[in-house]
């Protein structure tokens, strides 16, 4: 019998191993999983680029539009944080992913925008609202959340979304009015503010440059914030920016939360 324990030359054991590797492990090609691999690959590459630690940077998978058995094949893949943009659709998906929130496997964050007379159906189903951007609704839902007994460890996080464009069409504090915002929210029990939410400029061609910009705005309100020392501000760490096509940018800029869809289950249809 040929001593088995000396590799051949011919054939050195991690390519048996390689060859022997069954074809099942391959997530199908155009698969939730396939499209994960390649959007972590992403992040992780755009981190070490920016010399950053991968570690800091996490995905939070954009489900809008898709079904709840989509959303289970994309944490069947590990995904641990999910944002909805709708309440209705948020309510819709809550049973399917339940389980997982309450078992502290699954964060869903509300990445919308929210009306007011949708604060209850959040405050059941969602762990973190990502979109506040007025003192009415943060006190609003910090009323709501002492009536409810949700203060201290059971509070709600919340982010301040921040326009940083401009654009009338988006929804946001504007950037010199976010740190007294941001200070003010920090102040109110029911609330823990963990940091900031921006959508990007458009990015067509060129307008790479204004893109960053506005990511180092964000940055530049986070590190205000934090530096301001106001109660309740020492959590708002989080930079939760940068989607399918500007991650790099964002993670360039600092992003420790990216919010990615079109990568992860392809293209949306038209609304
Ligand atoms: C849809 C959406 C995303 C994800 O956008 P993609 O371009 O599909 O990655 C991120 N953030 C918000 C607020 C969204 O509405």
């Amino acid at each position: 019998m040929p001593d088995q324990s000396q590799p051949s030359a011919a054939q050195p054991p991690t390519a048996d191993r390689a060859a022997a590797a069954p074809a099942a492990a391959q997530p199908a090609p155009g698969s939730v999983a396939e499209r994960l691999a390649v959007v972590r690959g992403r992040i992780a590459a755009a981190a070490v680029a920016a010399g950053r630690d991968p570690g800091e940077v996490r995905l939070l998978v954009a489900t809008k539009t898709q079904t709840p058995d989509a959303v289970l094949e994309a944490l069947a893949q590990g995904v641990d944080l999910i944002g909805e943009n709708r309440v209705q659709e948020l309510v819709a998906k809550a049973p399917a992913v339940a389980g997982r929130v309450a078992d502290g496997s699954l964060e869903v964050h509300m990445i919308g925008h929210l009306q007011r007379n949708k604060i209850n159906q959040v405050l059941a189903t969602a762990t973190c609202l990502e979109t506040l951007d007025s003192l009415d609704l943060a006190q609003a839902i910090s009323d709501r959340c002492v009536r409810d007994g949700r203060t201290g460890d059971r509070a709600l996080e919340v982010m301040v979304q921040v326009n940083v464009t401009g654009e009338v069409s988006k929804s946001g504090v504007g950037p010199d009015d976010a740190v007294a915002l941001a200070t003010a929210v920090a102040a109110l029990p029911g609330l823990r503010l963990t940091g900031f939410m921006t959508i990007g400029a458009r990015l067509d061609g060129s307008a790479g440059e204004t893109v960053r910009a506005g990511f180092a705005r964000l940055r530049a309100v986070r590190d205000d914030v934090l530096a301001s020392g106001a109660p309740g501000t020492g959590s708002a760490t989080e930079l939760s920016m940068g989607m399918t096509g500007d991650l790099e940018l964002a993670i360039t800029e600092g992003a420790t939360i990216v919010r990615v869809g079109t990568a992860v289950f392809g293209p949306r249809p038209a609304p």
